[in-house]
């Protein structure tokens, strides 16, 4: 029995999760927020009571220190060397590493120089990283890469047709997110599927406040729907996804904005949001669409075309495609979202679902019917599991 840590930094946060491995059961869970803010505040789960309460933390490293002190205090650990492991979610390695790393200073230097691709958040996850190391310097600590699983596509996809020199000069590339999310689901579709996956054509919907999509080839990643950064691909709760690249200076010259500004606005004010200013909640639209709100049905409408879209253009480039999981908050949770998509990917697919199994919310299913060529999976995601899991592997913790 081994207690790994899974942590998610912030700029202003630390989310984490210790857990039991290799029995994968949470132990204790929790978020302290507002970290070097003026009023911090520690949140934990344990045993199934939520306790909230105002903490001091005037950086991460005092973050850190006061959540393994709750644990002793807890008596969740009697020493803090009963933490096997640490594995750090990261956002971006750039081009450079293919799978998590352990990380030592020449991951950390990695992590640092492509802080330009991931500006909100690599600096964040080294804050994090830089803590943990300090309080606890003879325990591994390993990074799970949001990028990295995307990593084996073939250069035909994840290049743009822009000038060369932009991809040599500045890493201008489809990296593609979520990653620690669409290898989650495509083992677990795999063992439910009880194949290798080596051996299955998989498309992984991760629709959630922000969504992507991965078309997963014998194991490897061969295209994805999101790019340099995450606005592009499938509209999102505040993203608007692909759109015609001249619109933003279109309408920089016809609002007079900068393109900053517009860049904004396409990844917080556009999307869901875009057309329903309420909420860019997903229930908040249903409810509305249910209601008669036409923008709100338009957004609905257009996130499940575009969804399909790219499962058939995936589909095509895989030559097939045994299962389509959906997961994250609305791919578990919406028999709605799912039923549109699948409808729409009956006459060319042969894609049929069961829609009394397709009212399950956040549980592992096969929703699609015997008769159906395509399987249709419901798999939870997990991506604090899936870092505990490769904090073992890479840590070599057995
Ligand atoms: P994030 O990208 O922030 O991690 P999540 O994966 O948690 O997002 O997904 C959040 C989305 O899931 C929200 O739009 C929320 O409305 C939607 N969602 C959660 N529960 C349900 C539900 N029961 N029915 C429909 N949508 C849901």
């Amino acid at each position: 029995m081994y207690k790994i840590m899974a942590v998610n930094a912030g700029s202003s946060s630390l989310k984490f999760q210790l857990l039991e491995m290799p029995e994968e059961e949470v132990i204790v869970e929790g978020l302290i927020e507002m970290i070097g803010l003026a009023n911090p505040v520690i949140n934990v789960k344990y045993q199934g009571e939520k306790e909230s309460k105002p903490c001091q933390a005037k950086d991460h490293a005092e973050a850190v220190q006061l959540l393994l002190n709750v644990l002793i205090e807890k008596k969740i650990l009697k020493d803090l060397n009963e933490i096997s492991g640490v594995g750090h979610r990261i956002l971006h390695c750039g081009e450079k590493f293919t799978d998590s790393v352990v990380m030592d200073d020449y991951a950390i230097d990695v992590v640092d120089s492509v802080s330009d691709l991931g500006p909100l958040h690599n600096p964040a996850n080294l804050t994090g990283i830089r803590a943990f190391k300090k309080v606890l310097p003879n325990t591994v600590q390993v990074g799970v890469f949001d990028t990295s699983f995307h990593l084996t596509m073939p250069d035909e996809s994840y290049m743009y047709a822009v000038p060369y020199e932009w991809y040599e000069k500045h890493g201008v590339r489809k990296y593609g997110f979520h990653g620690t999310s669409h290898k989650f689901v495509s083992q677990e579709a795999a063992k439910f599927l009880g194949k290798p996956l080596e051996e299955l054509k998989l498309v992984t919907a991760h629709i959630g406040n922000g969504a992507s999509l991965a078309a997963i080839k014998y194991g490897k990643v061969v295209d994805t729907t999101m790019g340099l950064t995450p606005l592009d691909g499938l509209p999102m709760g505040t993203r608007s996804g692909t759109i015609d690249p001249a619109i933003i200076d279109f309408i920089c010259r016809k609002e007079n904005l900068t393109v900053q500004e517009v860049n904004n606005i396409l990844n917080k004010k556009s999307g869901y949001i875009g057309f329903y200013p309420e909420s860019s909640d997903a229930r908040a639209l249903r409810a509305a669409q249910a209601a008669g709100d036409a923008k709100a049905d338009l957004i609905l409408r257009m996130q499940s075309k575009k969804i399909v879209d790219y499962v058939g253009s995936f589909y095509a480039y895989m030559g097939g495609m045994d299962a389509l999981v959906f997961t994250a908050g609305i791919g578990e949770k919406s028999p709605q979202t799912r039923a549109d998509v699948c409808a729409r990917l009956k006459e060319a697919f042969g894609v049929e679902i069961d829609l009394e199994k397709n009212e399950i919310k956040g549980e592992l299913m096969e929703i699609s019917t015997p008769n159906s060529k395509v399987k249709v999976l419901v798999v939870p995601t997990n991506e604090e599991l899936m870092i505990a899991r490769d904090t073992m592997r890479l840590g070599n913790i057995k």
